[in-house]
């Protein structure tokens, strides 16, 4: 829990400090009466930086903000916080990172007007994913594909025990936002498309990366960012009260159940209101409603968005007041272009409350926000951390990153048990593997964006620690011919500021040269296996929106070499690296068996190597819908497991290629008898779990690992009810020949919608009824019977909404019983 109002700010580093903060045993209260407007203003500031130096020379200042130095925003502006943004600190040693963010508190400390320690953010966003040498966990989406809470929290709280050493105090992480559209550039980020499996490994990432004492978790971006109405970063949600309160809004929920310090909002607009304007989202729903009482973060320069981006407002001072007056604690100010930089932002801010637009109070509440989180990570009383720490978090959490990538990785065909290959076989691995200048490219794909860089690590390094497929596979088979084919993903940023973005739809530039096709063709035949490693460049934000899914034709290309060269016997496996599911059914027809590996960090090539082999039997399912048309521009997308029905109504088979919890395995499971804890429940408030028992046997020979995934597959009730949504799931290990009873806690909040018509203001509820419930894609069922509706949530009203009573409608009673209770009757 967060500090009180009379937690103590105790004593400051260095010698010469001066000021309230400074001297020591001084509470929040009395800061903030010694603060000026102006300071407070500050507090309310964060900035980029790209430099440490206090006082650096003007080659590596950020020029467009009103100072010269990176010191003079301590000195002069008196800054809350500074960040590097992007995965990208100034340095990606982490002993110059710790000395130089310590040199500059220590800095702050002395010339800051109260001494008061500044926050400094980042983005470990899939570990520390910031430093050379350090562990990148796998992607958020393969989060999902694994389904092992328990796993990712212990990888997690390793990610806030090496970001604090690093000298950091707070991560941009974790990301809550639903997968939902694979336009979206960021759908690498969600966990997955269905709300209780996003929200459950949110709640517990939110815990992990507060595990170090020094560390803030920021759950973010609040609310709905994920569901751009055309698949483009920051366009508008496309989005319904009812789809917000019942799919969009709960894991963030979830998350703040770990009471993570801090949340950012959302860059874009819901229901015609931009997130950042919001004083519903931002007060009523998440302080008022949620209990949120942390630190709320606007997201990168996301006021002057305002203007820029959503056309919502004319001038920064209307911007600046209505995202203040929403209930933006911080505004988060980037460093490029004709944005307005921190001090404008501080001078705007002042005259709104010197001119009576913004309230004195909010300000307040805001910098005690902001203060009381730097009390409550011992900022005050030790701004600093110990230099020697960093050194020994460099890659460390191998394990849990390793077995977390292996527990992932999504198998998505195997035609004639071509997996696993022979440990004799002769292999030839072939795709995307060098750039047009001879440079190594083949680990940048493993990785995704938010690797030490914003859109991933750069083709020559630095990088994380990590371990490569080609050497993996190598030392595990009879032979290995490795013939790279090209890429480059040197291209996103070429047109930056020239009005022109290079994005491609495949995030990259991938080739197939002649000089390499004629290799492929040559070395195919003689392979007992062929590898072909297909998918898409690292990726972010807007540079990552695509409008089509199809693989690009070079690697088409490619699967046709080796399909034509290779001996009708022997198996073409394809390994796919990718933020989003890619290919049509044209390429998947080509290859005997489909890896999909997502993004697995720092040990793929492990994970992967080990999994071709049979060293490792796969075990991750889909945490998303895989589109049945992917092969064409768009697609039918979105296509979540908890759409409405119809998928489709024309001739054309519009449904998904795999459904949400596919994936296979060497050994075969079977599930036997299905029973409830209890086959009906009166009241869901009151009961609002329960066990389902499923036998389930492994009747192969090889032991392997199993997600029990449980789905409500049918009900009936007052609105729409989804095709399928996730109730429950579980992992468990099985010998060959092993049978046992898996116990799967089963989630009736995940059955909740909101009754009513198309207003969608009434409390949610799990309305009466049969539920099937269904083991598995498509095994054995059972059914609940829900006796009475009753909310388990949110049984009030809707924040805003004058329904008293609680009936659905605000009518007269409603004003009446509001009328009764300021009275003070009973
Ligand atoms: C992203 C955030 C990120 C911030 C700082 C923004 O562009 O939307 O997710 O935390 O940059 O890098």
């Amino acid at each position: 829990m967060k500090a009180t109002g009379a937690a103590t700010a105790s004593a400051a580093v260095g010698t010469g400090a001066t000021g309230v903060a400074a001297q020591g045993d001084t509470d929040i209260d009395a800061l903030i009466e010694e603060m000026s407007l102006r300071e407070k203003a500050g507090q309310m500031t964060q900035v980029a930086i790209s430099s440490f130096d206090p006082e650096p020379d003007e080659s590596n200042v950020p020029d467009n903000f009103d100072v010269d130095t990176v010191g003079e925003l301590f000195s002069e502006l008196a800054v809350g916080s500074v960040l590097s943004g992007g995965a990208a600190p100034p340095s990606f040693d982490g002993t110059e990172v710790v000395r130089g963010a310590n040199a500059l508190q220590e800095y702050n400390v002395e010339n800051a007007p109260n001494g008061i320690p500044f926050l400094y953010g980042v983005d470990a966003t899939h570990g520390n994913d910031l430093l050379e040498g350090a562990t990148a966990l796998p992607q958020r989406m393969n989060m999902g594909s694994a389904r092992d809470p328990d796993l990712v929290e212990e990888a997690e709280r390793h990610t806030s025990r090496s970001v604090a050493a690093m000298g950091a105090h707070w991560t941009f992480a974790p990301t809550t936002d639903l997968q939902r559209d694979p336009r979206w550039g960021r759908f690498y980020e969600g966990i997955s498309e269905d709300p209780l499996l996003e929200g459950d490994i949110s709640r517990v990432r939110a815990r992990a990366l507060e595990d170090d004492p020094r560390m803030a978790a920021c759950v973010k971006h609040f609310a709905a960012y994920s569901v751009p109405n055309n698949g483009n970063d920051r366009a508008p949600a496309s989005t319904s009260l009812r789809d917000l309160r019942t799919d969009l809004l709960p894991p963030y929920r979830e998350a703040l159940e770990s009471e993570p310090k801090t949340v950012m909002v959302n860059s874009g607009a819901v229901n015609g209101k931009p997130a950042h304007a919001s004083h519903w989202l931002l007060t009523d729903v998440l302080r008022e409603r949620y209990g949120f009482d942390g630190v709320v973060l606007s997201d990168y320069d996301d006021l002057n968005r305002l203007i820029t981006n959503h056309d919502y407002v004319s001038d920064f001072r209307t911007a600046t007041k209505r995202a203040i007056n929403a209930g933006v604690d911080m505004y988060m100010i980037g460093n490029g272009g004709s944005a307005p930089g921190p001090g404008q932002y501080i001078d705007t801010l002042v005259s709104l409350v010197e001119a009576g637009e913004i309230p004195i109070e909010r300000v307040d509440e805001a910098v005690r926000n902001i203060l009381e989180l730097k009390a409550d990570l011992g900022l005050f009383g030790s701004p600093t951390v110990d230099e020697s720490r960093i050194g020994s978090t460099l890659g460390g959490a191998q394990e849990a990153s390793e077995q977390l990538a292996k527990e992932s990785l999504v198998l998505l065909k195997n035609d004639g048990d071509a997996l696993p290959l022979s440990t004799s076989d002769s292999v030839l691995l072939t795709g995307p593997g060098v750039d047009g200048n001879g440079n190594d490219t083949r680990a940048l794909m493993q990785h995704g964006g938010w690797t030490l860089g914003w859109q991933g690590p750069a083709a020559g390094g630095p990088f994380p620690r990590q371990n490569l497929l080609v050497d993996e596979l190598r030392s595990r088979v009879g032979s290995l011919t490795h013939v790279p084919t090209s890429f480059d993903n040197g291209t996103w940023w070429a047109g930056q500021g020239t009005g022109g973005n290079q994005q491609s739809d495949e995030n990259g530039n991938f080739d197939l040269t002649d000089g390499q096709e004629s290799e492929v063709r040559s070395a195919a035949p003689n392979a007992d296996a062929v590898v072909v490693v297909l998918g898409e460049g690292p990726h972010n934000e807007g540079f990552g929106d695509r409008d089509e899914l199809v693989l690009d034709e070079s690697q088409q290309r490619l699967v046709d070499a080796v399909t034509e060269a290779a001996p009708e016997e022997t198996p073409v496996v394809g390994v796919m690296y990718a933020g989003s599911p890619r290919g049509s059914v044209e390429t998947f027809s080509g290859l005997d068996a489909l890896l999909f590996a997502g993004e697995p960090g720092s040990d793929a090539g492990v994970a992967v190597a080990e999994t071709l082999v049979g060293e490792y039997n796969p075990s991750g399912k889909l945490a998303f819908t895989w589109p049945g048309n992917a092969g064409t521009p768009v697609g039918t997308t979105p296509v979540p497991l908890n759409r409405y029905s119809p998928t489709s109504t024309g001739s054309t088979d519009n449904g998904p290629l795999y459904e949400f919890g596919h994936g296979l395995s060497y050994t075969s499971f079977e599930y036997g008898d299905v029973s409830l804890s209890q086959s009906s429940v009166a009241d869901p408030s009151e009961t609002s779990e329960l066990t389902l028992s499923v036998e389930v046997s492994n009747t192969g020979d090889r032991a392997g690992e199993h997600v029990v995934d449980v789905f409500n597959t049918q009900s009936y009730g007052s609105v729409l009810q989804p095709v399928r949504r996730l109730v429950g799931y579980e992992r468990v290990r099985l010998a060959a020949g092993e049978t046992t009873t898996v116990d799967v806690a089963v989630d009736l909040r995940a059955l909740e919608v909101v009754p009513g018509d198309v207003l969608a203001v009434m409390p949610k509820v799990v309305e009466s009824g049969e539920y099937e419930l269904t083991v598995g894609v498509d095994g054995p069922k059972t059914t609940l019977t829900v006796e009475d509706a009753a909310s388990v949530t949110d049984p009030n009203p809707v924040p805003g909404r004058y329904d008293i009573d609680n009936d659905g409608d605000a009518t007269f009673a409603d004003v009446a019983a509001l009328f009764r209770a300021i009275r003070g009757d009973d």
